[in-house]
């Protein structure tokens, strides 16, 4: 039983798209996954059925052996406070600075002003940045931003991290850093992480890699 698992897992659209077709995987605790796949190939919606965003039309997605679909909806703020989410784009709050973009995270769930102040400037040191708390996101380099996504998706400590693309808009330097600092929260911190990408440099140090084509899972690759 893994820690992840989706068995015979199909997604099709209300408005008749078939995303995902009978994919069948399962994901270890503490494995560094990638999930590779031209645009449409139904990457974003393995991570919306993972969320609870969307349900799947068939078969059964499942974290820690809980079926999702048994999840009360008002317990899906759980499941998603559980799951670090990292995107290509950033989503950071630009009128914001460093710090309270990243204690934004934690107040949204409730946690007291004082376990706030005392965990921010943790998570940023983490991802280097415990210097720029008072900048703005728009004095910071692409990479830096991405690193304040990083901090961000740890604040409250999940044991699963979802990154769509998280390198997506970076430069090769950059890329590299992110990618160690992925590699360091797997190896060091036991995140269980599942990148999407398509660049086969970013992926090189997976555990394993899954390749979608069509909603169609390929075989399982090793890097
Ligand atoms: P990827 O992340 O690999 O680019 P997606 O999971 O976003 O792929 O999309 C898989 C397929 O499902 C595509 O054909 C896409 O157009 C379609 N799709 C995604 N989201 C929706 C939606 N909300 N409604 C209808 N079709 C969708």
């Amino acid at each position: 039983m893994g820690y992840i698992t989706f068995e015979n897992v199909s997604k099709t659209y209300p408005n008749g798209t078939l995303a995902l077709h009978d994919i069948s995987f399962s994901i270890g605790e503490g494995e560094f996954v990638f999930l590779i796949g031209e645009s449409g190939a139904g990457k974003s919606t393995v991570f919306r059925l993972l969320t609870r965003e969307e349900n799947p039309t068939a078969g059964r997605v499942s974290v820690e052996g809980f079926d999702l679909a048994q999840l009360e909806d008002r317990r899906i703020p759980y499941l998603r406070r559980k799951i670090g989410m990292i995107f290509q784009d950033f989503r950071l709050i630009d009128t914001l600075t460093v710090g309270e973009n990243v204690a934004l995270a934690m107040e949204m769930i409730g946690e007291s002003p004082k376990k706030i102040k005392q965990r921010v400037p943790l998570v940023l040191s983490i991802v280097g940045l415990r210097r720029k708390m008072s900048h703005y996101p728009t004095q910071l380099s692409g990479g830096e931003q991405q690193r304040v996504c990083i901090a961000r998706s740890l604040v409250n400590k999940p044991r699963l991290i979802i990154a769509d693309e998280p390198t997506g808009d970076l430069d090769r330097v950059s890329t590299e850093e992110i990618m160690e600092l992925m590699d360091g929260l797997n190896t060091g911190s036991g995140k269980t992480i599942i990148m999407v990408t398509h660049d086969p440099r970013a992926a090189r140090k997976a555990h394993h890699i899954r390749n979608l084509d069509k909603g169609v899972l390929n075989s399982d690759a090793h890097p």
